[in-house]
């Protein structure tokens, strides 16, 4: 079982990292970001709830975030394990993630990106998406092949909402006060954290160190 909890600030770089995770692994990527996204693009009523609070770089409230990750970790293709992107996000999340957790025996295994302040200031600005598939570029580091369009499926890229400067700023004051406790909660109880300098590297050497660091932990 590959419980991964992948942890870091925004712009960690934790979602492309995920992916290639996830298909080592071949274990689902669960991204609350993208869910909730998703279901703002469904136009349901959780989206209209929850799309002006992202909008404005807050976070979503704790009971509808859980609920809608423990529905997730229900599915049969979560059965052999997952990894974890952007959850657990304050305290009340990491507490309902570990009753969950113990509750079925499983044994988390929490993957610390760390990043330099001012690299991510840098990274969220040039940010662009896939509205598609989810692809992620950067116009400084990882551009796309072709100016704005997504190189798997041509589709126009795109600036998500919350990634303006002001309201990087919201989220990362959120990260700061209510996300990075949930840090020193499992470093407190005495559960693995694996620790990964992602400050300077690229992906693929960043995921090499993950590789290694999970290898040499024995939960690979
Ligand atoms: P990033 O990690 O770059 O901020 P995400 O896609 O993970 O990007 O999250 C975007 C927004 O979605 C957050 O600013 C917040 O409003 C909401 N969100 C995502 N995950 C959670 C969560 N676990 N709890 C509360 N809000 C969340």
């Amino acid at each position: 079982m590959k419980a991964i909890v992948l942890f870091g600030s925004p712009g960690s770089g934790k979602g492309t990292q995920a992916r290639m995770l996830t298909q080592c692994l071949g274990v689902p990527h669960i991204s609350t970001g993208d869910m909730l996204r998703d279901r703002i693009r469904q136009g349901s009523e959780v989206g209209t709830k929850v799309a002006a609070r992202m909008q404005s770089g807050a976070l979503v409230r704790d009971e509808l975030v859980n609920r809608m990750v423990q529905e997730r970790l229900s599915q049969p293709d979560a059965a052999g394990g997952f990894v974890l992107d952007g959850y657990p996000r304050t305290l009340p999340q990491a507490e309902h993630l570990c009753k969950w957790l113990e509750e079925r025996g499983i044994r988390e295994v929490v993957i610390h990106l760390a990043v330099d302040y001012n690299i991510i200031i840098a990274r969220l600005t040039g940010r662009r998406q896939c509205p598609r598939c989810g692809t992620l570029y950067n116009i400084a580091s990882h551009p796309p092949q072709v100016d704005g369009l997504c190189d798997l499926d041509g589709e126009p890229l795109v600036v998500r909402d919350d990634d303006s400067e002001a309201v990087i700023r919201e989220r990362l004051d959120a990260y700061d006060s209510q996300t990075r406790p949930v840090l020193d909660f499992f470093r407190g109880a005495g559960r693995r954290v694996i620790e990964v300098d992602a400050s300077n590297d690229p992906p693929e050497v960043v995921f090499e160190k993950i590789r290694q660091a999970m290898e040499a932990d024995d939960c690979s």
